[in-house]
């Protein structure tokens, strides 16, 4: 069994992607046009958000965000150590400093209270992220940034479709930012990436992924070249149109997750991931928390069931952010989720038979 299956997805929509493709090979237009622009309205409609501008990738959706909002040198973007590089690398990348808050434990997004701890007269933006498919705990959260003027950059590359109170992720903060890589809910075939944003500056992020030029060869600001390629807008549009349909699957499974887990007597052992009311999961992964976790992953492993680790290791314990001056034991809810977590496969064609075998194992092993 593979962790993640995307040929049996391919084999589901094949006539329609193989159109699409054709259709762009057709035009022989490749960077940003019909196809972009036709994706940029339909993602914002789909997610609720006045303007969304396409780019290279997740991590530059993240980047230009950072860049339109003009943080640079000088100030603080809070965030969660428990994500994953881009989220941080982004700041240090316009020159920035991370400032990292932690985690609550239930539910492995940031703690609402330690970024309030972590605000300073520097901090000029948060940046959320809506981890494994769930979204943060917005309300406080938009509450203590509004009344100090610092913006909200929602991260949610993994979480495309994830409601919070009713409103979808990515349209509630300042900026939104979604990734398209392969294994995302909405995946291309290829590198992918867009931001959701304020139509007012949608110009601006237009602007910087385009070399800082509105006009040609004329630049107002240093920019980046990250645009989004016709033949992965054109995939992707197809594949938007089955989203909430897979996202419903991935979710039916997450709750066979939970009720095998339940039955097998397991659930303290392998604790399934909380979904709080007013806040609808999507399921990029299905993550426990689990104890022995190392030695249940070989177990699993070989009984031929893969399984992935997401994250390993905190990020204020990475060489990258050594600079910044973190030590073991700052984040301690961070660093207690990267040894007990662990990813079981979960896709919107995962089987049942499939899903039994992996719950069986691991009741195997703590039985
Ligand atoms: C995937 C991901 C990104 C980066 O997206 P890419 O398209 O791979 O650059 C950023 N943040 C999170 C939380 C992600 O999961």
């Amino acid at each position: 069994m593979p962790f993640v299956d995307l040929r049996a997805q391919y084999a589901s929509i094949r006539s329609e992607v193989m159109a699409a493709i054709e259709s762009v090979m057709e035009r022989q237009q490749f960077i940003t046009g019909h196809e972009v622009e036709a994706l940029e309205r339909e993602m914002a409609a789909y997610v609720g958000a006045e303007a969304a501008v396409g780019c290279a990738s997740g991590s530059d959706a993240l980047l230009l965000a950072l860049m339109a909002l003009g943080i640079g040198p000088g100030d603080e973007v809070i965030t969660t150590p428990f994500t994953f590089i881009s989220t941080a690398s982004a700041i240090a990348r316009v020159g920035a400093r991370a400032v990292f808050a932690d985690i609550d434990c239930a539910t492995f997004n940031i703690d609402p209270d330690a970024v309030a701890a972590a605000i300073t007269p520097r901090t000029r933006a948060i940046i959320v992220v809506h981890l494994f498919g769930l979204a943060a705990d917005l309300a406080p959260i938009m509450a203590m940034a509004s009344a100090r003027s610092i913006a909200v950059i929602e991260d949610a590359a993994q979480a495309i479709g994830a409601r919070y109170r009713g409103r979808q992720v990515g349209a509630i903060g300042e900026l939104g930012c979604f990734s398209f890589f392969p294994s995302k809910n909405l995946g291309g075939i290829g590198d992918g990436g867009m931001v959701t944003a304020k139509a007012a500056t949608a110009p601006r992020l237009r602007v910087l992924r385009e070399h800082g030029s509105s006009r040609k060869y004329s630049y107002e600001s240093i920019g980046l070249n990250s645009r989004l390629d016709e033949i992965q807008a054109a995939v992707l549009r197809v594949k938007l149109r089955y989203l909430d349909q897979w996202t419903n699957q991935r979710r039916r499974k997450a709750k066979r997750y939970r009720e095998l887990l339940a039955r097998g007597g397991i659930e303290d052992s392998a604790q399934p991931p909380i979904e709080p009311p007013g806040r609808d999961h999507v399921y990029n992964q299905f993550t426990i928390r689990c104890s022995r976790r190392d030695e249940l992953r070989d177990f699993l492993a070989g009984r031929g069931i893969p399984t992935q680790i997401y994250y390993p290791s905190p990020l204020h314990l990475q060489p990258a952010f050594g600079g910044l001056g973190y030590r073991e034991g700052q984040f301690p809810n961070a660093e207690r989720a990267s040894r007990e977590v662990l990813a079981l496969p979960i896709y919107p064609e995962l089987n049942d038979a499939n899903q039994a075998a992996v719950v069986d194992a691991i009741a195997q092993f703590y039985g």
